[in-house]
């Protein structure tokens, strides 16, 4: 697929200040997309900061700098959306999004809204990361190697560490550039795939041991709560890798986890090669791609439980009708 950056290069060209935007509860793309993006503006001559609302989590506290900014430090002339599919994941930041005379969209969702004047949107990219480096190659941007390890922990985290189906040749020749220009690979995958604090290694085991397989054992559902993290001595950031550990299960096809949440709950979705978890999430008013998707919900968790349950089980019966 071509896509067109032109219109995004012209409004980058005439923009002074730049504000980037990602989505709430930021992973390695949305970080990596975004901090990569502002540190090459940032070398164009152009004033830009990365907005965020919350702290960034402690995993990825080694890939945040000085681009990162609680308020705007400017009005800007431009606002650039990268891995975000819609403006309810701006949370509180939407004021300041739409502030902006002239608002951009760089994104691997599926896209439902029209929140920005230029879109550049294409779900088959495997991550944010990917369109960000090829908006960088067709404008000649600098990359210095900080920025190309933010682009590489972007890109690697949402293959799953060049595992999951969305890894594309795009994906993996993006990032044999990026590791020809000298970053060590090994060490921020180490990094960003391998180093928990003892707590989350406990919240995971509490999150697999009340799991619950469905369908046969081609689904597979558990939760954790905010008594759960004060057990284990554990924030709520180090449930993100709960997910993961259910998907794993040999025979699984999709997983679903609900964590409770600053007073939400939380749910993620996972498949590996057929049932459509979006379909699933944007059932209960959520979104994100066909094999990773979410929601917040607003039910208590032992009906959360069922209901999701129910809506996996029914499209794990539709995707084997499909097979
Ligand atoms: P996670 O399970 O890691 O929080 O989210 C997986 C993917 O689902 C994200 O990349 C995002 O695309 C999508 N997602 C997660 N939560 C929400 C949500 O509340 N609303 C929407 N629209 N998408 C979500
Ligand atoms: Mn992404």
């Amino acid at each position: 697929m071509t896509r067109d950056y032109s219109d995004i290069i012209g409004h980058i060209t005439e923009a002074e200040k730049i504000l980037i935007f990602t989505h709430a509860n930021m992973d390695g793309d949305a970080l990596g997309s975004a901090g990569a993006l502002c540190r090459s503006l940032r070398q164009m001559g152009k004033e830009a900061f990365v907005l965020i609302e919350k702290p960034c989590p402690e995993y990825l506290a080694f890939l945040a700098d000085d681009y990162l900014s609680f308020a705007p430090p400017f009005k800007a002339d431009l606002s650039i959306a990268v891995d975000l599919g819609s403006a309810g994941r701006l949370e509180g930041l939407k004021d300041v999004f739409f502030g902006a005379p002239k608002r951009l969209c760089l994104d691997h969702h599926i896209r439902t809204e029209d929140f920005c004047e230029v879109f550049v949107v294409d779900p088959a990219a495997a991550a944010a990361g990917c369109l960000v480096y090829e908006l960088f190659k067709k404008m000649g941007a600098p990359i210095d190697a900080r920025t190309a390890e933010l682009l590489f922990a972007a890109i690697a985290t949402d293959t799953g560490s060049f595992r999951y189906s969305n890894t594309n040749s795009e994906a993996l020749g993006a990032a044999a550039e990026l590791v020809g220009m000298g970053i060590d690979s090994a060490s921020l995958c180490t990094a960003l795939f391998d180093s928990f604090p003892i707590c989350q290694l406990k919240l995971e085991s509490l999150i697999v041991e009340r799991a619950e397989l469905i369908s046969g054992g081609r689904g597979i559902i558990s939760y954790c709560t905010e008594e759960d993290y004060r057990a284990c001595g554990a924030l709520p950031e180090h449930s993100e890798t709960g997910i993961d550990r259910l998907r794993s299960v040999m025979g699984v096809e999709s997983a679903a986890l609900l964590r409770e949440r600053d007073g939400a709950l939380k749910l993620s979705l996972r498949s590996k090669t057929c049932a459509d978890v979006r379909s699933v999430a944007a059932s209960f008013g959520g979104g994100g791609h066909l094999r990773a998707a979410g929601a917040t919900l607003d039910m208590p968790l032992d009906e959360a439980l069922k209901e999701v349950g129910k809506a996996l089980a029914e499209e794990l019966s539709r995707c084997a009708a499909r097979d």
